[in-house]
């Protein structure tokens, strides 16, 4: 190991010139860098046109060829979802066409992002209860699908198909029952989750195309 004192007298062959090592660890080097002359390389000048080249390569290679494009023509084109993809909420539907629902706050409780509000009422034909008021906020939802996995009853999916719209005011992002309810579908799970697979007796239709709007109650 060279003394740090006599280390600026160092000049590996092919490597720079060491001006000083370090005391605590003598692989820590001071060098010196030798520059060579100054020619069209240190100008940046030959990699910006090869850069510049591939980019206009690219360019008319995407508009005369479209095929190694990786964008799509939105709206135009659309996307097709994977069957699992999570669209926007919906509420789902009994036999008599109301809420099934039974507000029983567990999809609020689980609800990472607190962007589900119920208030729930008294049904006047059985004990249970119905959410007077259910809403989401779909700015603030991170599209997890816990409340979903949550509910016991099969009342809210993510199932639609449809993806959040743009909106211009911040209160239209906030879905009302009305809004989950018209996306819903008559769901045949067995009301507290007794019996077989709901899955197993699931209409054929599912998605967006099936969607059955009618008045909520
Ligand atoms: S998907 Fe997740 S964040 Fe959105 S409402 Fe359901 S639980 Fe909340
Ligand atoms: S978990 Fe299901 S039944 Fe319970 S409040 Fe949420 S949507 Fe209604």
């Amino acid at each position: 190991m060279a003394h740090p004192e006599h280390a600026h007298e160092q000049k590996p062959a092919g490597g720079p010139r060491v001006l000083r090592l370090s005391e605590k660890n003598p692989k820590v080097r001071t060098v010196v860098m030798e520059r060579g002359p100054l020619g069209i390389e240190r100008t940046f000048l030959p990699a910006i046109i090869k850069g510049l080249g591939i980019t206009v390569r690219h360019f008319f290679g995407n508009v005369t060829r479209r095929e190694q494009t990786q964008t799509i023509q939105y709206p135009d084109e659309k996307c097709v979802y994977p069957p699992r993809y999570r669209g926007l909420h919906r509420l789902m539907r009994r036999q008599d066409d109301s809420v099934r629902c039974v507000a029983c706050m567990m999809c609020p409780t689980v609800c990472p992002a607190h962007c589900i509000t119920i208030i729930p009422g008294e049904r006047a034909d059985s004990n249970e209860k119905f959410p007077e008021r259910f809403e989401i906020d779909e700015l603030r939802c991170v599209v997890c699908g816990l409340c979903v996995e949550a509910c016991p009853c099969d009342a809210i999916r993510m199932d639609s198909g449809i993806h959040m719209t743009p909106v211009e005011f911040r209160g239209d992002a906030v879905l009302a029952k009305v809004d989950l309810m018209k996306r819903g579908a008559l769901s045949t799970a067995i009301q507290g989750g007794r019996g077989g697979d709901w899955r197993d007796h699931e209409p054929p239709e599912r998605g967006p195309e099936s969607l059955v709007p009618a008045a909520p109650r």
